[in-house]
């Protein structure tokens, strides 16, 4: 982390007044989140972590969207749309269920007859649970807007001796309810994913780290890129965790967008070896196992840290930054 951040970096629009804490009677500052809801920028559901947008916000997002593909453009990456739902078996096979069951998210839908219907308004009407007769389907809400690829990439047969590189953006759930705005359960990733020899993967997360850092500097937010682990489940997880920081598999770049001491991970850039390439038989050229890296862009939360740098009004953010997304 830089230390030299300080917070009259944050715009003061968020900022507690200076002498708020002094004066008892002051009312508590508004939170980060509070001001969002008081602007209309995100819209209440009643659930944490699920927000709507408004037009405003998503400008941003847009935005950031055609800026990154600006950057990734002339590298002839395959674009790819998938909606936000994937095959439950495909997810299975995945092996996500090992490292994060408590992030998953499941499609169900009611599969019961008409007294089972009758049972289940009945249920409604008295407030009890009704989802018995709930059935899990075909489809779970995709945890990372890469897992779609993977099977769709193997089934296509061997890599071209350049590899693979595909553009990707999905809304993604994760069974995460926060009240920091920067922790959404569905939300919306923008990816690059490299599939090849571990050097062609390899320079390709090394591409992005480059091109990530100058692009977030470029729209003025302070940020570091550190070291970073998955949060995987359980006490295996934490051996799983060291295991990827040991071998330095996953970066974040950070900025402080919440707090300078817990900065918000805006960017991932991660290695996955073998991991997918064994797991769905990806082959490179010559047989031997494709590996696989992504770099993640978090929509939201970019546009959540130039809210909290520049202010929450659009139109008074610098006109530089305004040229970058909106010129
Ligand atoms: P964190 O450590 O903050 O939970 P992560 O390691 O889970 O992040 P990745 O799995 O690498 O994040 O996801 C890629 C990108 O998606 C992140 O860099 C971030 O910008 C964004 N992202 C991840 N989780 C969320 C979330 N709950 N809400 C909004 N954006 C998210
Ligand atoms: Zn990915
Ligand atoms: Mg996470």
């Amino acid at each position: 982390m830089d230390q030299s951040l300080s917070s009259d970096r944050l715009h003061s629009d968020l900022l507690p007044a200076a002498d708020a804490a002094l004066d008892d009677a002051a009312p508590e500052p508004r939170s980060f989140l509070d001001r969002l809801f008081d602007r209309g920028l995100l819209i209440r559901t009643g659930v944490d972590g699920l927000y709507g947008r408004s037009g405003a916000f998503e400008s941003v997002v847009e935005a950031l969207d055609r800026l990154v593909s600006r950057i990734g453009g002339a590298d002839g990456a395959e674009a790819l749309r998938f909606p936000p739902g994937m095959a439950r078996s495909s997810f299975e096979r995945s092996g996500y269920l090992k490292g994060f069951p408590h992030l998953a998210g499941t499609v169900h839908s009611f599969c019961g007859n008409e007294a089972d219907h009758a049972r289940l308004l009945a249920c409604l009407d008295a407030g009890e649970d009704w989802t018995a007769k709930q059935a899990a389907t075909d489809i779970v809400l995709t945890p990372a807007a890469c897992y779609p690829l993977y099977p769709v990439a193997a089934a296509r047969g061997r890599l071209p001796a350049d590899g693979l590189l595909f553009d990707l953006q999905s809304y993604c759930f994760r069974h995460e309810p926060s009240l920091e705005p920067t922790r959404m359960q569905l939300f919306r990733m923008r990816e690059y994913v490299r599939m090849g020899t571990p050097e062609q993967v390899l320079a390709f997360r090394e591409l992005w780290l480059a091109r990530g850092t100058k692009m977030m500097s470029d729209l003025g937010l302070p940020l570091a890129i550190d070291p970073a682990n998955d949060p995987f489940f359980g006490r295996a997880g934490k051996m799983l965790a060291n295991n990827q920081r040991a071998q330095a598999l996953k970066f974040e770049l950070n900025v402080p967008v919440n707090s300078e001491d817990k900065p918000t991970a805006c960017l991932s850039f991660n290695y996955h070896q073998d991991h997918f390439g064994t797991t769905w038989g990806i082959e490179q050229g010559d047989g031997s196992v494709a590996h696989t890296a992504c770099v993640g862009f978090g929509l939201e939360r970019i546009t959540l840290a130039l809210l909290r740098h520049h202010g929450l009004d659009l139109d008074a953010w610098p006109a530089d930054v305004r040229a970058q997304l909106f010129g």
